[in-house]
C-alpha cells in the first residue's frame, strides 16, 4: 500500500479527528518505528511501520467502506417495506451495519458511499462541512441566459429556500436534444439539483453523482455494482 500522512492515516483508524491527530503527533505521542515523529506530514505505511499512540500500537482498520454505482429505481435507506433499497444490491453477509453516506433520490444514479463508520458519515454529510458533490445531468428546456451566474450567486428557489453559491457548467446539446450540464453543490437539499435547475429554466431528465469531495466514481463500475475502498480511498476522506 501507498504511503500517507501520519495524520490522516491516524485519523482514519479512529485515533481521532485531523486537527486532534496534529495535536498528539506534535506534542510527541506519536512514534513511528520506536522514534517519536513530530512531524504530521510525515509519509508512513501503515502495513509496514509500526505507529504508536502513547506507546500503544495502532489498530487494525474495523470499519468497511464501499463505493456503489447506484443505478436507477433503488432508494438510498437501509431497510423499507416496499421497496428495493441500495443495500439489497450487496450480498447478505456485507450489509451487516452499513448505511448509505447521505442520500440520491430513487431515479438519482451513480456515487454513493456504504459505510458502518458512523463519525465519518455525520462528518461527510454535516452540513458544516461542506463537502463538494459534483453531478452531471441531462437537461431538457432552455436555461436563462444568466443559469452560470445565478448558480454561482447562489439562488433562491421558488418556494423561498436560499441555496449556497454553486457551479454550473453547461455542456453540449446531445443528440436527443438534451442539454449535458455539470453541477458542483456543497450542501444537500431535497432534490437540489433538480429544483436549482428548474430555478433557471430546465428540466433534469436525468442525474448521476460523478464525485463526492476526494471519491471519484470508479468508471469501471457498473450500475448496481460497489466495491471497497482503495486504502488511498478511506485515507482522503478523513
Ligand atoms: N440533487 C437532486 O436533485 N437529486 C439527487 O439525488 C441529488 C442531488
Amino acid at each position: 500500500m501507498a504511503r500517507e500522512r501520519l495524520d490522516k492515516m491516524l485519523a482514519s483508524r479512529g485515533a481521532g479527528s485531523r486537527k486532534e491527530v496534529g495535536g498528539l503527533i506534535r506534542a510527541g505521542r506519536v512514534t513511528v518505528n520506536g522514534a517519536a515523529c513530530r512531524d504530521p506530514a510525515c509519509k508512513v505505511d501503515a502495513d509496514v511501520d509500526t505507529i504508536c499512540v502513547d506507546g500503544v500500537a495502532l489498530r487494525a482498520r474495523r470499519e468497511r467502506y464501499f463505493m456503489l454505482n447506484k443505478p436507477m429505481g433503488v432508494i438510498s435507506a437501509t431497510e423499507d417495506a416496499s421497496q428495493q433499497t441500495v443495500l439489497s444490491l450487496l450480498p447478505e453477509r456485507e450489509r451487516d451495519g452499513l448505511a448509505p453516506v447521505g442520500r440520491l433520490d430513487k431515479d438519482t444514479e451513480g456515487l454513493l458511499l456504504l459505510t458502518d463508520d458512523g463519525a465519518l458519515n455525520h462528518a461527510l454529510t454535516s452540513p458544516r462541512r461542506h463537502v463538494d458533490k459534483r453531478y452531471r445531468a441531462l437537461v431538457s428546456g432552455t436555461l436563462a441566459d444568466d443559469a452560470v451566474q445565478q448558480f454561482s450567486n447562489g439562488l433562491t428557489l421558488g418556494d423561498g429556500t436560499k441555496c449556497r453559491p454553486a457551479e454550473l457548467t453547461v455542456g453540449a446539446v446531445q443528440p436527443d436534444g438534451l442539454t449535458e450540464v455539470f453541477v458542483v453543490l456543497r450542501e444537500g437539499k431535497y432534490h437540489q439539483v433538480k429544483r436549482m435547475v428548474a430555478a433557471v429554466g430546465g428540466h433534469v431528465e436525468a442525474l448521476e453523482r460523478l464525485s463526492m469531495g476526494p471519491l471519484v466514481l470508479d468508471e469501471a463500475l457498473a450500475r448496481g455494482q460497489y466495491r471497497p475502498l482503495t486504502e488511498e480511498e478511506i485515507a482522503a476522506l478523513f
